[in-house]
Protein backbone atom coordinates (compact mmCIF):
# COMPACT_ATOMS: atom_id res chain seq x y z
CA UNK A 1 0.00 0.00 0.00
CA UNK A 2 3.07 2.34 0.99
CA UNK A 3 4.25 1.92 -2.72
CA UNK A 4 0.97 2.30 -4.38
CA UNK A 5 0.21 5.76 -2.15
CA UNK A 6 4.01 6.72 -3.27
CA UNK A 7 3.27 6.29 -6.50
CA UNK A 8 0.15 7.88 -6.68
CA UNK A 9 1.80 10.81 -5.69
CA UNK A 10 4.50 10.37 -7.99
CA UNK A 11 2.72 9.59 -11.44
CA UNK A 12 1.95 12.05 -13.84
CA UNK A 13 0.69 12.05 -17.50
CA UNK A 14 2.56 9.93 -19.55
CA UNK A 15 5.75 11.10 -20.86
CA UNK A 16 7.32 10.59 -23.64
CA UNK A 17 10.19 8.80 -22.94
CA UNK A 18 13.66 8.90 -24.97
CA UNK A 19 14.16 5.76 -27.25
CA UNK A 20 17.51 5.37 -24.49
CA UNK A 21 14.74 4.60 -21.67
CA UNK A 22 16.55 1.04 -21.51
CA UNK A 23 19.65 2.57 -20.69
CA UNK A 24 18.56 5.17 -18.11
CA UNK A 25 16.40 2.71 -16.14
CA UNK A 26 19.50 0.48 -16.26
CA UNK A 27 21.73 3.23 -15.07
CA UNK A 28 19.33 4.36 -12.20
CA UNK A 29 19.29 0.62 -10.72
CA UNK A 30 22.75 0.69 -10.75
CA UNK A 31 22.93 3.78 -9.02
CA UNK A 32 20.46 2.44 -6.39
CA UNK A 33 23.41 -0.12 -5.66
CA UNK A 34 20.61 -2.88 -4.42
CA UNK A 35 19.90 -4.66 -7.47
CA UNK A 36 22.13 -6.12 -10.21
CA UNK A 37 21.86 -3.74 -13.36
CA UNK A 38 19.31 -5.14 -15.86
CA UNK A 39 19.45 -6.84 -18.99
CA UNK A 40 16.45 -5.97 -20.87
CA UNK A 41 15.45 -6.18 -24.26
CA UNK A 42 13.49 -3.14 -25.46
CA UNK A 43 9.65 -3.41 -25.16
CA UNK A 44 7.40 -1.33 -27.54
CA UNK A 45 5.80 1.07 -24.98
CA UNK A 46 8.01 3.36 -22.70
CA UNK A 47 7.60 3.02 -19.09
CA UNK A 48 4.75 5.70 -18.03
CA UNK A 49 7.17 6.87 -15.07
CA UNK A 50 10.37 6.05 -13.95
CA UNK A 51 13.01 7.09 -10.70
CA UNK A 52 15.26 5.28 -8.90
CA UNK A 53 12.69 3.75 -7.26
CA UNK A 54 10.28 2.73 -9.39
CA UNK A 55 9.36 2.34 -12.74
CA UNK A 56 5.55 2.33 -13.76
CA UNK A 57 5.16 0.23 -16.85
CA UNK A 58 1.29 -0.45 -18.83
CA UNK A 59 1.75 -3.80 -20.00
CA UNK A 60 2.02 -4.72 -23.96
CA UNK A 61 0.79 -8.24 -23.81
CA UNK A 62 0.10 -10.40 -20.49
CA UNK A 63 3.45 -10.27 -18.85
CA UNK A 64 3.57 -12.84 -15.66
CA UNK A 65 5.44 -10.86 -12.55
CA UNK A 66 8.08 -13.48 -13.00
CA UNK A 67 8.76 -12.87 -16.63
CA UNK A 68 8.61 -9.37 -15.30
CA UNK A 69 11.37 -9.69 -12.38
CA UNK A 70 13.75 -11.69 -14.67
CA UNK A 71 13.71 -8.43 -17.53
CA UNK A 72 13.98 -5.80 -14.45
CA UNK A 73 15.22 -7.24 -11.56
CA UNK A 74 17.60 -9.86 -13.40
CA UNK A 75 16.10 -12.53 -11.58
CA UNK A 76 12.85 -14.40 -11.71
CA UNK A 77 13.03 -15.39 -8.46
CA UNK A 78 12.26 -12.15 -6.99
CA UNK A 79 8.48 -12.61 -8.48
CA UNK A 80 7.11 -11.62 -5.25
CA UNK A 81 8.68 -8.15 -4.71
CA UNK A 82 6.37 -7.02 -7.92
CA UNK A 83 3.31 -9.35 -7.01
CA UNK A 84 3.68 -7.55 -3.51
CA UNK A 85 3.95 -4.12 -5.48
CA UNK A 86 0.97 -4.69 -7.01
CA UNK A 87 -1.65 -6.16 -5.07
CA UNK A 88 -4.54 -7.56 -6.79
CA UNK A 89 -2.58 -7.12 -10.35
CA UNK A 90 -3.62 -9.55 -12.99
CA UNK A 91 -0.55 -8.60 -15.17
CA UNK A 92 -2.72 -8.75 -18.11
CA UNK A 93 -1.93 -6.57 -21.54
CA UNK A 94 -2.93 -2.86 -20.63
CA UNK A 95 -2.82 -2.92 -17.09
CA UNK A 96 -0.25 -0.48 -15.26
CA UNK A 97 1.90 -2.19 -12.93
CA UNK A 98 4.90 -0.98 -10.85
CA UNK A 99 8.34 -2.27 -10.73
CA UNK A 100 10.24 -1.52 -7.47
CA UNK A 101 13.50 -1.15 -8.55
CA UNK A 102 15.18 -0.89 -4.85
CA UNK A 103 14.51 -4.05 -2.27
CA UNK A 104 11.75 -4.37 0.42
CA UNK A 105 13.33 -3.42 4.04
CA UNK A 106 15.67 -6.22 4.97
CA UNK A 107 14.24 -7.06 8.46
CA UNK A 108 9.94 -6.88 7.32
CA UNK A 109 10.02 -3.86 9.96
CA UNK A 110 7.42 -1.45 9.59
CA UNK A 111 5.60 1.29 11.23
CA UNK A 112 2.55 -1.13 12.72
CA UNK A 113 4.52 -4.27 13.47
CA UNK A 114 7.39 -6.56 12.17
CA UNK A 115 7.81 -10.11 10.03
CA UNK A 116 7.69 -13.07 11.70
CA UNK A 117 8.62 -16.31 9.74
CA UNK A 118 6.52 -19.51 11.59
CA UNK A 119 8.31 -22.60 10.78
CA UNK A 120 5.94 -25.72 10.71
CA UNK A 121 6.79 -28.91 11.87
CA UNK A 122 5.48 -32.29 10.55
CA UNK A 123 6.74 -36.02 12.07
CA UNK A 124 5.16 -38.29 10.17
CA UNK A 125 2.22 -39.08 7.68
CA UNK A 126 -0.69 -41.89 7.64
CA UNK A 127 -3.83 -42.48 6.23
CA UNK A 128 -5.10 -43.47 9.25
CA UNK A 129 -2.76 -41.84 11.97
CA UNK A 130 -2.91 -43.14 16.10
CA UNK A 131 -0.82 -40.80 17.03
CA UNK A 132 -0.87 -36.78 17.57
CA UNK A 133 2.47 -36.68 15.97
CA UNK A 134 1.28 -38.36 12.85
CA UNK A 135 -0.63 -35.94 10.33
CA UNK A 136 -3.14 -37.71 8.31
CA UNK A 137 -2.91 -37.88 4.80
CA UNK A 138 -5.42 -35.92 3.88
CA UNK A 139 -5.52 -33.02 6.46
CA UNK A 140 -1.86 -32.35 4.81
CA UNK A 141 -2.99 -31.77 1.45
CA UNK A 142 -5.48 -29.94 2.78
CA UNK A 143 -3.08 -27.66 4.66
CA UNK A 144 -0.47 -27.71 1.34
CA UNK A 145 -3.54 -26.38 -0.90
CA UNK A 146 -3.87 -23.55 1.81
CA UNK A 147 -0.63 -22.70 1.90
CA UNK A 148 -0.36 -22.41 -2.17
CA UNK A 149 -3.86 -20.62 -2.74
CA UNK A 150 -3.40 -18.00 -0.17
CA UNK A 151 -0.08 -16.94 -1.49
CA UNK A 152 2.34 -18.60 0.69
CA UNK A 153 6.31 -19.16 0.05
CA UNK A 154 8.12 -22.16 1.42
CA UNK A 155 11.30 -20.84 2.30
CA UNK A 156 15.24 -22.59 1.58
CA UNK A 157 16.94 -22.85 4.93
CA UNK A 158 19.20 -20.49 3.10
CA UNK A 159 16.38 -17.77 2.44
CA UNK A 160 15.28 -18.37 6.09
CA UNK A 161 19.56 -17.37 7.49
CA UNK A 162 19.76 -14.61 4.60
CA UNK A 163 16.84 -12.75 6.33
CA UNK A 164 17.92 -13.95 10.28
CA UNK A 165 21.80 -12.29 8.97
CA UNK A 166 19.92 -9.05 8.08
CA UNK A 167 20.57 -9.88 4.29
CA UNK A 168 17.77 -10.20 2.49
CA UNK A 169 14.08 -9.23 2.64
CA UNK A 170 11.26 -12.50 2.44
CA UNK A 171 8.00 -12.53 0.96
CA UNK A 172 5.65 -11.07 3.36
CA UNK A 173 3.75 -14.10 3.73
CA UNK A 174 6.75 -16.79 4.05
CA UNK A 175 6.52 -20.65 6.39
CA UNK A 176 9.55 -22.86 6.06
CA UNK A 177 8.36 -25.88 6.65
CA UNK A 178 10.46 -28.52 8.40
CA UNK A 179 9.68 -32.64 8.84
CA UNK A 180 11.53 -34.30 11.62
CA UNK A 181 13.33 -37.90 12.56
CA UNK A 182 13.51 -39.28 9.12
CA UNK A 183 10.04 -41.77 8.77
CA UNK A 184 9.66 -43.16 5.26
CA UNK A 185 6.11 -41.84 5.19
CA UNK A 186 7.69 -38.56 4.37
CA UNK A 187 8.90 -39.64 0.94
CA UNK A 188 5.97 -41.74 0.20
CA UNK A 189 3.09 -39.43 1.31
CA UNK A 190 4.69 -35.82 2.46
CA UNK A 191 7.21 -35.53 -0.76
CA UNK A 192 4.61 -36.08 -3.53
CA UNK A 193 2.09 -33.41 -1.77
CA UNK A 194 4.62 -30.75 -1.40
CA UNK A 195 5.68 -31.42 -5.00
CA UNK A 196 2.45 -31.00 -6.19
CA UNK A 197 2.09 -27.34 -5.10
CA UNK A 198 5.36 -26.80 -5.68
CA UNK A 199 6.71 -26.42 -2.23
CA UNK A 200 10.13 -27.46 -0.81
CA UNK A 201 10.75 -28.73 2.99
CA UNK A 202 13.61 -28.85 5.32
CA UNK A 203 14.21 -32.41 6.66
CA UNK A 204 15.75 -33.08 9.88
CA UNK A 205 17.25 -36.96 10.78
CA UNK A 206 18.54 -38.75 13.17
CA UNK A 207 20.83 -40.99 11.37
CA UNK A 208 20.69 -43.90 13.74
CA UNK A 209 17.01 -44.31 12.36
CA UNK A 210 18.05 -44.08 8.51
CA UNK A 211 18.07 -47.26 6.19
CA UNK A 212 17.39 -49.18 9.35
CA UNK A 213 13.68 -50.79 8.78
CA UNK A 214 10.74 -50.50 6.51
CA UNK A 215 9.18 -47.45 8.65
CA UNK A 216 12.52 -45.19 7.83
CA UNK A 217 13.56 -43.42 4.96
CA UNK A 218 16.59 -44.31 3.20
CA UNK A 219 19.79 -42.36 2.02
CA UNK A 220 18.88 -43.11 -1.64
CA UNK A 221 15.79 -41.66 -0.68
CA UNK A 222 17.03 -38.53 0.50
CA UNK A 223 19.33 -38.18 -1.88
CA UNK A 224 16.32 -38.06 -4.05
CA UNK A 225 14.76 -35.43 -2.38
CA UNK A 226 17.85 -32.84 -1.92
CA UNK A 227 18.19 -33.21 -5.37
CA UNK A 228 14.68 -32.35 -6.06
CA UNK A 229 15.60 -29.35 -3.35
CA UNK A 230 14.58 -30.60 -0.02
CA UNK A 231 17.29 -29.47 2.69
CA UNK A 232 18.68 -32.23 4.94
CA UNK A 233 20.06 -31.33 8.67
CA UNK A 234 20.44 -33.13 11.44
CA UNK A 235 18.48 -34.16 14.38
CA UNK A 236 21.70 -36.56 15.94
CA UNK A 237 22.52 -39.56 16.24
CA UNK A 238 20.03 -40.94 17.87
CA UNK A 239 17.89 -38.24 19.30
CA UNK A 240 18.77 -38.33 22.84
CA UNK A 241 18.23 -35.65 24.86
CA UNK A 242 21.45 -33.39 24.91
CA UNK A 243 20.25 -31.25 27.75
CA UNK A 244 20.40 -34.27 30.02
CA UNK A 245 23.55 -36.57 31.50
CA UNK A 246 21.72 -40.32 31.58
CA UNK A 247 21.64 -41.68 34.91
CA UNK A 248 24.59 -42.92 35.97
CA UNK A 249 26.55 -40.89 33.19
CA UNK A 250 30.01 -39.49 34.40
CA UNK A 251 30.61 -35.37 33.48
CA UNK A 252 32.95 -36.86 30.69
CA UNK A 253 30.93 -39.18 29.49
CA UNK A 254 27.88 -36.94 28.62
CA UNK A 255 30.60 -34.04 27.24
CA UNK A 256 31.39 -37.30 24.83
CA UNK A 257 27.72 -37.82 24.05
CA UNK A 258 26.87 -35.01 23.17
CA UNK A 259 30.11 -34.09 21.23
CA UNK A 260 29.60 -37.24 19.22
CA UNK A 261 25.94 -36.57 18.55
CA UNK A 262 26.49 -33.58 17.17
CA UNK A 263 29.72 -33.95 15.27
CA UNK A 264 28.98 -37.48 14.66
CA UNK A 265 25.85 -36.74 12.60
CA UNK A 266 27.25 -34.00 10.97
CA UNK A 267 30.38 -36.14 9.74
CA UNK A 268 27.37 -38.71 8.70
CA UNK A 269 24.90 -36.73 6.52
CA UNK A 270 27.92 -35.05 5.08
CA UNK A 271 29.30 -37.98 3.86
CA UNK A 272 26.26 -39.40 2.73
CA UNK A 273 24.62 -36.43 0.93
CA UNK A 274 28.12 -34.95 -0.29
CA UNK A 275 27.36 -31.59 1.74
CA UNK A 276 28.41 -29.43 4.62
CA UNK A 277 25.55 -30.22 6.94
CA UNK A 278 24.25 -26.77 8.64
CA UNK A 279 21.09 -27.18 10.31
CA UNK A 280 19.81 -28.70 13.68
CA UNK A 281 17.11 -29.63 15.37
CA UNK A 282 17.70 -30.48 19.15
CA UNK A 283 16.00 -33.89 20.09
CA UNK A 284 12.58 -33.02 21.65
CA UNK A 285 13.31 -29.28 21.07
CA UNK A 286 15.53 -28.93 24.33
CA UNK A 287 18.57 -26.63 24.14
CA UNK A 288 20.50 -24.85 26.91
CA UNK A 289 23.27 -22.78 26.66
CA UNK A 290 26.35 -24.76 26.24
CA UNK A 291 24.29 -26.82 23.65
CA UNK A 292 23.86 -23.91 22.14
CA UNK A 293 27.59 -23.27 22.21
CA UNK A 294 28.47 -26.67 21.07
CA UNK A 295 26.04 -26.32 18.43
CA UNK A 296 27.64 -23.77 16.67
CA UNK A 297 31.51 -24.72 17.31
CA UNK A 298 30.27 -27.46 15.23
CA UNK A 299 29.06 -25.99 12.40
CA UNK A 300 25.61 -25.08 12.67
CA UNK A 301 24.16 -22.09 11.65
CA UNK A 302 20.71 -22.38 12.29
CA UNK A 303 19.02 -24.70 14.78
CA UNK A 304 15.51 -25.34 16.00
CA UNK A 305 13.52 -25.78 18.83
CA UNK A 306 9.78 -26.85 19.38
CA UNK A 307 8.88 -23.59 21.71
CA UNK A 308 5.94 -22.40 19.65
CA UNK A 309 6.30 -18.96 18.14
CA UNK A 310 7.19 -16.99 15.14
CA UNK A 311 10.76 -16.01 14.36
CA UNK A 312 11.51 -12.14 13.25
CA UNK A 313 14.94 -10.63 11.83
CA UNK A 314 16.18 -10.67 15.26
CA UNK A 315 15.57 -13.75 16.43
CA UNK A 316 18.45 -16.22 17.48
CA UNK A 317 19.50 -18.43 14.59
CA UNK A 318 20.75 -21.16 16.92
CA UNK A 319 17.14 -21.38 19.02
CA UNK A 320 14.85 -20.51 16.75
CA UNK A 321 10.95 -21.62 17.69
CA UNK A 322 8.82 -24.05 15.54
CA UNK A 323 5.25 -24.88 15.51
CA UNK A 324 4.78 -28.46 15.89
CA UNK A 325 1.05 -29.43 13.73
CA UNK A 326 -0.39 -31.84 15.63
CA UNK A 327 -3.95 -31.16 15.28
CA UNK A 328 -5.78 -31.63 12.08
CA UNK A 329 -8.43 -28.92 11.77
CA UNK A 330 -7.75 -25.75 9.64
CA UNK A 331 -8.32 -23.29 12.15
CA UNK A 332 -5.71 -24.50 14.72
CA UNK A 333 -3.98 -24.66 11.37
CA UNK A 334 -4.11 -20.94 10.03
CA UNK A 335 -3.76 -19.82 13.45
CA UNK A 336 -0.03 -21.26 13.15
CA UNK A 337 0.31 -18.91 10.66
CA UNK A 338 1.23 -15.94 11.96
CA UNK A 339 3.48 -13.82 9.76
CA UNK A 340 3.20 -10.16 11.20
CA UNK A 341 3.58 -9.37 14.60
CA UNK A 342 1.42 -5.75 14.70
CA UNK A 343 3.00 -3.36 17.74
CA UNK A 344 3.06 0.41 17.03
CA UNK A 345 6.63 1.12 16.52
CA UNK A 346 6.35 5.02 15.60
ZN1 LIG B 1 12.40 -35.87 16.82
Amino acid sequence: MLILSRISRLRTTPRSISPTWVAVAAMLVAVSGCVRPIAVTQPAAPPVYTSSDYIVLRLDADESASHLAGRFLGDSGKAWMIAEANPGARFRGGEQVVIPLKRPNKAGVYADGYQTVPILTYHRFSDDCQSPLCTPTAAFKQQMRYLKENGYHALTPEELLAFLEYRQPLPKQSVLITIDDGYRSVYDIAYPILRENGFTATLFIYTELIDVAPIALTWNQLMEMKQGGFAIGSHTITHSDLTLPREGESKADYAARVEKELTGSKQIIDRRLGQDTWMLAYPYGNYDQKIVAASKQTGYKLAMSVKRGGNPFFANALTLKRDQILERDMATFTKRLKTFNPIPLK
